[in-house]
């Protein structure tokens, strides 16, 4: 069970190709990963992708990209506290978390049996210590007093457009710490970049680092962006639950 040999010998290479180690014990705990997520998702909707070299790169490799970006590296070297807003089946939280065992997690969602998976899976794999699970809407996390603006990094891969995306994770994000979003093609980013940049520079954030690549063996273009805290989020953002994927700023 598990990965097998040649699937994990692809992942330590590119997991290097992003300059990064994985050593025999993070390999194991990414074999497991996948046994977990694949067992799971037979009794719930975790995933659509389940071949072993496609979780691999689509998941496992992807979740790590965003140290393409230093000073986010730097960051989770450092043990920073971070959050993964939108995690579904922890993704990128759990792949960061297994490279990175110093950070500090706290995994979000708005449906709590995902939740209760990633609890179940950062235990079995020794990665508990220093995270939690959350379960709410973004659009309430962010006017919770012990969550707002405390985050060194927020994250989020594919949960919704940069203007609303920017409305659900800015408001966690401690003024100059960042906000990185993880998405698709170049093209669509770079349009939702241009339709975002009042929002985000209303909510306090300035975008600073953008950088387009392709997955290995050719599984898809993704795309990076790091935003800037530099101000305090105006206090009435979020807007309530719903408002900001149905009447994005502008
Ligand atoms: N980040 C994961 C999951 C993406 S699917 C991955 O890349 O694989 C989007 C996830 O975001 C879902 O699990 C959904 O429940 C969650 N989500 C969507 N809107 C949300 C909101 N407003 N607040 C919290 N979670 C939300």
């Amino acid at each position: 069970m598990g990965l097998s040999a040649s699937v994990l010998s692809e992942l330590k290479t590119n997991i290097e190709s992003l300059g990064l180690s994985a050593d025999d014990k993070a390999l194991q705990k990414f074999s497991m990963l996948y046994d977990l997520l694949i067992a799971k998702n037979e009794v719930m909707n975790l995933t659509a992708i389940t071949d072993e070299r496609e979780v691999a790169v689509k998941h496992f490799y992807d979740s790590l990209t965003l140290v393409k970006d230093q000073k986010i590296r730097n960051l989770l070297e450092n043990g920073c506290r971070v959050c993964d807003l939108g995690t579904g089946a922890g993704f990128p939280g759990i792949p960061i978390k297994i490279l990175f065992p110093n950070v500090k997690i706290t995994f979000v969602d708005s449906v709590n049996k995902k939740l209760l998976y990633i609890d179940e899976t950062l235990t079995a794999l020794g990665l508990h210590d220093g995270c939690s699970i959350c379960h709410s809407r973004a659009e309430d996390l962010g006017h919770d007093k012990a969550s707002r603006e405390t985050f060194d990094l927020v994250t989020s891969r594919a949960v919704a457009n940069m203007t609303t995306l920017s409305e659900y994770c800015l408001p966690l994000v401690k003024p100059g710490g960042y906000f990185t979003a993880m998405k698709g093609g170049k093209a669509e980013t770079e349009s939702e970049i241009t339709a975002a940049e009042k929002a985000v520079a209303f909510l306090g954030g300035k975008i600073i680092f953008t950088t387009g690549f392709d997955l290995p063996d050719q599984m898809g273009e993704r795309t990076i962006v790091t935003i800037r805290k530099t101000k305090t989020t105006p206090k009435k953002y979020p807007r309530k639950a719903g408002l900001p994927s149905k009447e994005p700023l502008s």
